[in-house]
């Protein structure tokens, strides 16, 4: 056995089918079946490190010529025939297959090793049919793919070939597309002569193209497609899916040589794909589809409508058409062999699989692809089967598909127009009239109709309007906009980063860049307010008119799953809950409290916003005291609530953290107005709103500040926080109310916040009739409180980390902003992931890391958490159990994702320390 190839065939395979680094996964999924006994026509794999090689230097090492030699001698031994040999013909395809799948992104040529006389010799032994139509894929097959021509004259030539047959017919070809050509007059009624001269006219392309006659030396072909296999590890599709699944360039592809079997030998030969359950729905059992008298890609080619496996299966196509129905034998092995792939890979397999004259090969294998619902499904049954374990059951499920599982979803049936696409920023489905301006939608909502907000961009004034609506559609704007976050919190789709949308304001409408297939422009459409639109915010995608939805199942399956996950979970999931109602939905995905919950938005109603503004603009202490009274109820209600619905489970609230220069208008106008609703001059109203004038407001005067400058405000929410404890004390309820204090970067500014609490928390302790716990926590989300956490730690019961926050002050990034460059960067792989998604280890991690080591050395015993974005990323909570944080935070949606990431990471964990071995 060589070094760089590897013989599979007679049962017996050379390669070590573990070293998918070597082999590929195609060669190592050959190798294995080989190995178990299954039909799989012999070969060879030439390992992925002759490619690297090949592409540095451009020429094959003369070792590995030999190998290959070596190995094809073998293979002609096997198959008793030989490459280029006419009275004995071997035919052979030339596949890639790289470390991990990566579906059509490379190349690979069937039929090799035909010329005129093999052609001729082939066709005495089988057919002329077979043999020239083998012939005509091969010559154009390599001709495109390793001597590097355009495709459209072979397909012209092509066309034109089916154009003559209908001719003959007695119909009109010359008036169809391509696609009828090919519906009316499919392959296998090319006639044999027809075939020929195809193979002529094909090879007169090939000698304009490049000067010289096709190859017709079967060695010439074999070393001219393996090095193009090699070269199709960097054309341009490759080099793009390798970015984006973050495949690293230097893994290079391995080349299979194989020996062909013919699908469209005759009608008792066929080709099709298999997966071993259901890869949509998760069910138990063979599903997939095969076509009669075709060859390899027909299938995923479109060029035939395929068939279905099995008789009963969902689809249009009648039970007589199944494979099941037509060639039960080979069904029957089909399906034998499926089951023994996938118990032997302990996993669903997808294979592909071609029957020559009635005897079934298997061609290829690998771990199917499925949606999040069939993972969890697959995940269960298989554990319940006793096929896997439960805690490989909780690994094997992405975490970050459940959220899309929870939404309500459309309706895969439905007809629909696909208007536009741009990111999928938050999943579910919605459909609604189209509104430009928050108040549109505040004012249809409120008659009943449902309503999608259109922005340009997203600001927090939106907020009414996005909860308003049923979906927010945004021209502008990453996954992490302001628009996609308050979106995702409350559980509403969202589309983002519509490039193809102009938003006009002025004319109250929307207009579409619109492009057909080949990415030509056609003619922009133009909606206006209460055109009804339909937006998909798990894909991106946005429909025309409304198009029906099905609500999601939160099947029993995934129930069980999620109880598996909690039994090895260290990590504590928490949700980030602002109201009652986001409190109950947090709990039924079984948040373990709340990790952030937020009293800005509570000030925005009208009655609280208008004492807000009485306080802030009051010039004596009387006047401040009474609006302040005002609010003081209006909060209590506010936490009794929240805390009801949690129980005894902790509450963290942060404390306010609004801007004040946000709280006055700016403009005369409504200056006016708002000094005529409380009785005061305009003149002084406008002064005020001077002063609190800010140039920046996210770095103003806010959070601790707040506490710092106006204390008593912040009195009041502390009052309002611990008086609404004492009260459901009193009932009984062993509330755990958690402050957070917002902003903090100094400890003798959190002491002066600290001690105003305290004194506040003295005040209710007197005059209620129980004890109130409580504890405070600093929020760290500014670079220095992460850099002197060990100064801000003994002053606190907790750290809060809000590392949306973190990140933009490290990065100096807006979230709402970066999505104008930040493609750019992640494109050019400048960071390596959106910094907004997942945290940014190699930057802000440290300072969050410091901060905990810092924070823990201070105060042992320090509780840590996480709130925000990250709180709900399966990677970063990763990171956040290494660094052994207490809990993490995310949107109620996400709760049950991030339950299931922390199992994985605890697991995870434990794998590394050794003491788990199955994981
Ligand atoms: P991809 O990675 O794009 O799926 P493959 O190497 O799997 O490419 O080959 C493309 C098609 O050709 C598949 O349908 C495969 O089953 C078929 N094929 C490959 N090798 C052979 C062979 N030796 N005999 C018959 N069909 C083959
Ligand atoms: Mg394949």
């Amino acid at each position: 056995m060589g070094e760089s190839v590897f013989f599979f065939g007679e049962g017996r395979a050379e390669g070590d089918p573990k070293r998918r680094d070597v082999l590929g996964g195609k060669g190592a999924g050959l190798a294995e079946m080989t190995s178990l006994a299954l039909p799989v026509p012999p070969g060879f794999t030439i390992g992925t490190g002759v490619c690297n090689a090949y592409l540095r230097t451009r020429s094959t090492p003369d070792p590995v010529r030999g190998e290959v030699a070596a190995a094809l001698a073998r293979l002609e031994r096997s198959t008793a025939a030989r490459l280029g040999d006419a009275a004995a013909p071997l035919l052979v395809s030339v596949r890639s297959g790289s470390r991990v799948s990566m579906p059509g992104m490379m190349d690979t040529i069937l039929d090799l090793g035909l010329n005129d006389a093999v052609a001729e010799g082939l066709a005495g032994k089988t057919s002329a049919h077979l043999a020239f139509d083998a012939y005509r894929r091969f010559v154009s097959m390599h001709a495109t793919i390793a001597l590097g021509l355009p495709r459209e004259p072979f397909d012209r030539a092509l066309d034109q070939a089916r154009a003559r047959v209908a001719a003959a017919r007695g119909l009109d070809g010359t008036r169809w597309n391509t696609q009828e050509l090919k519906r009316m007059v499919p392959d296998s009624d090319l006639p044999a002569q027809e075939l020929v001269a195809l193979v002529a006219t094909f090879k007169a392309i090939v000698k304009k193209g490049t000067g010289s006659d096709f190859p017709s030396d079967p060695q010439v072909q074999l070393w001219q497609a393996i090095e193009a296999v090699f070269r199709s590890w960097e054309n341009h599709r490759a080099v793009v899916y390798r970015r984006m699944h973050d495949i690293p360039d230097d893994w290079g592809t391995a080349c299979n040589v194989q020996a062909m079997v013919f699908g469209n030998l005759g009608p008792n030969s066929a080709t099709g794909v298999a997966f071993t359950r259901d890869p949509s729905t998760g069910e138990r059992r063979l599903y997939g589809e095969w076509l009669p008298e075709a060859q390899g890609e027909d299938v995923v080619a479109g060029i035939r409508t395929p068939l279905p496996l099995r008789a009963g299966a969902r689809g249009g196509a009648r039970p007589d058409e199944s494979l099941e129905a037509r060639m039960p034998e080979a069904y029957r092995e089909l399906d034998r062999i499926a089951a023994t792939l996938e118990r032997h890979f302990r996993d669903v397999q997808d294979l592909e699989f071609t029957i020559e004259d009635g005897k079934l090969f298997m061609l290829q294998c690998r771990t199917a692809k499925r949606t999040a619902r069939a993972a969890v499904r697959i995940a269960v049954d298989m554990a319940r089967e006793g096929v896997i374990s439960r805690d490989e059951a909780v690994l094997r499920v992405d975490p970050a598909g459940l959220e899309q599982l929870l939404r309500p979803t459309l309706d895969p049936q439905a007809p629909k127009k696909l208007l536009a696409r741009g990111l999928g920023a938050s999943p579910g489905a919605a459909s609604g009239h189209a509104v430009f301006t928050s108040e549109e939608a505040e004012q249809r909502a409120a008659r009943g109709t449902p309503v999608i907000l259109v922005r340009a961009e997203t600001s927090p004034e939106d907020i009414r309007g996005i909860d308003a609506a049923r979906g927010v559609l945004t021209a502008r704007g990453g996954m992490t906009s302001h628009g996609a976050v308050v979106a995702r919190g409350m559980g509403k789709p969202c589309v983002a980063g519509v490039s193809a949308i102009a938003v006009s304001y002025e004319s109250q409408t929307m207009t579409i860049a619109v492009q057909d297939q080949t990415g030509r422009a056609g003619e922009p459409i133009t909606l206006h307010t209460g055109d009804v639109i339909t937006l998909d915010g798990a894909s991106g995608c946005v429909y025309e008119g409304a198009v029906p939805t099905v609500s999601a199942e939160l099947s029993g399956d995934l129930g069980e799953l999620m109880a598996w996950a909690d039994v090895g979970r260290t990590l504590r999931v928490r949700a980030n809950a602002d109201t009652a109602l986001d409190a109950r939905v947090a709990r039924a995905f079984g948040a373990e409290g709340i990790g952030l919950c937020r009293t800005e938005h509570m000030f925005f109603e009208e009655k609280r916003l208008r004492a807000l503004r009485e306080a802030i603009l009051a010039d004596d202490a009387r006047g401040r005291v009474k609006a302040l009274a005002t609010l003081l109820e209006l909060q209590r209600e506010d936490f009794v609530a929240v805390l009801r619905e949690m129980g005894a489970l902790p509450v963290a609230i942060r404390l306010l953290d609004l801007p004040l220069s946000e709280l006055l208008p700016t403009e005369p106008q409504p200056l006016q107005a708002l000094a005529r609703s409380l009785g005061m001059q305009a003149s002084k109203v406008a002064q005020r709103s001077r002063e609190l004038h800010e140039k920046n407001p996210a770095t103003g005067h806010r959070g601790a500040r707040l506490a710092v400058t106006f204390p008593a405000l912040y009195a009041m929410q502390v009052r309002a926080i611990l008086e609404a404890a004492a009260t459901l004390r009193e009932e009984g309820l062993d509330v755990q109310p958690e402050m957070v204090i917002p902003r903090a970067m100094a400890g003798a500014e959190l002491d002066r916040v600290r001690a105003l609490i305290e004194g506040v928390a003295g005040e209710v302790a007197r005059a209620a009739r129980v004890p109130v716990a409580f504890s405070v926590g600093a929020r760290i989300e500014l670079p220095r409180a992460a850099l002197l956490a060990g100064h801000l730690a003994p002053g606190v019961d907790f750290f809060s980390f809000g590392t949306d926050e973190l990140t933009e002050a490290t990065m100096g990034l807006s979230r709402d902003d970066a999505g104008r460059f930040l493609p750019a960067y992640l494109e050019a792989a400048i960071l390596p992931r959106d910094p907004f998604v997942s945290i940014d280890r190699d930057g802000v991690g440290v300072l969050v890391t410091t901060a905990t080591e810092h924070g823990r050395t201070a105060h042992p015993g320090l509780k840590l958490g996480v709130s925000g974005a990250h709180g709900g990323d399966p990677a970063s909570i990763d990171f956040f159990q290494r660094l052994g944080f207490d809990y993490v935070s995310s949107s109620p949606l996400r709760v049950p994702g991030a339950r299931l990431a922390a199992a994985q990471a605890a697991l995870r964990a434990r794998g590394r320390e050794g003491g788990h071995g199955s994981v």
